[in-house]
């Protein structure tokens, strides 16, 4: 400190700038930038008993990840990890509030409870259409742990059933023949 101080303002500054350059060339970058945040994993532990780690990717993640293109979200079975795209997480972490549109909350729910019935090691854990039913069946109880009250779970419960709707149109392999729908019963007035 006292070199730099007789060499004067200019060298240090100089001096400084190496520092720093310095810093960021022994700094390395992260392995692994994914966010996992605690509630999510809090979550899906509930139905995966424990198993998995939930992330969350960020929109450049998401974009070169080939699994993008398959839909919202996928899970590593092997390695027990699933991957959320950015539009899946800012609706699973906004459940039960006015941030995000109801359908998009109802989203994140549905598939959060779904990748986590995906991580769980049961013998149907890689069947799309039991995976499925579970996430269905259980997503009222999922959506009031994840923030919502009651009336709220039941209000994204609808939009629940039309994204479940949407996803067995699209890929017959979701449904579930024998799985047994809890129906949807308007409010009273
Ligand atoms: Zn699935």
């Amino acid at each position: 400190m006292a070199t730099l101080l007789i060499l004067g303002p200019a060298w240090c500054t100089r001096v400084l700038r190496v520092l720093a350059l310095l810093v960021v060339l022994v700094v390395p970058p992260s392995a692994s930038a994914y966010d996992t945040p605690e509630r999510l994993a809090r979550v899906a532990h509930v139905y995966s008993l424990g198993v998995g780690e939930v992330r969350c990717a960020s929109s450049a993640e998401w974009d070169a990840d080939f699994a993008s293109a398959l839909g919202w979200a996928y899970t590593n079975m092997r390695d027990e990890y699933a991957v959320l795209a950015p539009g899946v997480c800012a609706g699973v972490l906004n459940v039960g509030t006015a941030n995000v549109p109801l359908w998009q909350q109802a989203l994140g729910a549905l598939v959060l409870t779904h990748e986590a019935f995906h991580l769980r090691r049961w013998r149907f854990r890689r069947n799309e259409g039991k995976v499925e039913c579970q996430a269905i069946v259980h997503f009222k109880d999922a959506a009031q742990r994840l923030g919502a009250t009651a009336a709220q779970a039941e209000d994204l419960y609808p939009y629940a059933l039309a994204l479940h709707a949407h996803q067995v149109r699209l890929f017959p392999a979701y449904k579930d023949p024998k799985c047994v729908i809890p129906p949807w019963v308007p409010p009273v007035g």
